[in-house]
């Protein structure tokens, strides 16, 4: 497996994150919006006219995003069209090269992007500590229905809340380092400690993907990122991740 680190100053542009999920010119591309661009929250029921216009901004026509509510769940869906996703919870939207723009919403947790080239399917995964293996459950989707083998298969890991910041019972400890690996979980400064990004690559190692890259960043630790635990319960700024197909995202920008 490829394994990459980019630091989050080099694909960020102003208050969005930009970069694309291969080398090759039709890449899909990935969008993430920062704190200072507000709370980009979904609900089934509510309009959110900042997600809005963070969309229309990047050239993606609001009707094109496909959304679920969130539930720290391991379900990935792959919808062919917004009218399948109503009223739909899950953490995981995959599709296939077209119009349709996947999205989840994230602070802490880690927004996962995930690609297969050869059928072109790309999608976005919403990965908590409740809902680590989210990235095995999204492989095995694309085996299902592509016929995708794991080596196929590229992911790019977001930035989320780092061991610096995310210490955990011993319990929750435990159950990461005996579920992903002894790095997924480290004893420092007297308290355990999560690693969310460790976990993943765990995962995507065991899985044996293609490549993985991951996003350098701590939620937390960086105040212009949205974070639960920094801005507590009340007021946390979430986070939209999206993935575009192509170059079709840009053409309005
Ligand atoms: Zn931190």
């Amino acid at each position: 497996m490829i394994y990459s680190e980019i630091d989050l100053e080099r694909v960020r542009f102003g208050d969005t994150v930009r970069f694309s999920l291969g080398p090759d010119p039709g890449a899909p591309r990935a969008l993430l919006s920062l704190r200072p661009r507000g709370s980009m929250r979904f609900l089934h029921d509510s309009a959110n006219p900042l997600r809005e216009g963070f969309f229309r901004e990047n050239g993606i026509e609001p009707g094109r995003v496909l959304a679920v509510e969130l539930v720290h769940s391991r379900t990935v869906l792959f919808p062919s069209g917004p009218e399948e996703l109503r009223g739909v919870q899950a953490d995981g939207i995959i599709v296939e090269p077209g119009p349709w723009v996947p999205t989840v919403t994230v602070a802490d947790c880690m927004p996962i992007w995930i690609r297969h080239e050869p059928s072109g399917a790309y999608g976005i995964l919403h990965s908590g500590w409740q809902g680590t293996g989210i990235l095995e459950e999204a492989v095995r989707g694309l085996g299902d229905r592509f016929g995708a083998l794991p080596s196929e298969i590229d992911a790019v890991l977001g930035p989320a809340i780092g061991p610096c910041c995310y210490r955990v019972p011993e319990e929750r400890a435990e159950y990461f380092r005996s579920s992903f690996g002894p790095e997924a979980a480290r004893l420092e400064g007297g308290a355990w400690r999560l690693d969310l990004g460790a976990a993943n690559l765990g995962i995507a190692r065991a899985l044996g993907l293609r490549s993985v890259t991951r996003i350098l960043g701590c939620t937390s630790c960086d105040p212009d990122l949205g974070s639960f635990r920094r801005e507590g319960p009340e007021r946390f700024t979430r986070m939209v991740a999206a993935a575009v197909w192509g170059s079709s995202g840009r053409d309005a920008a």
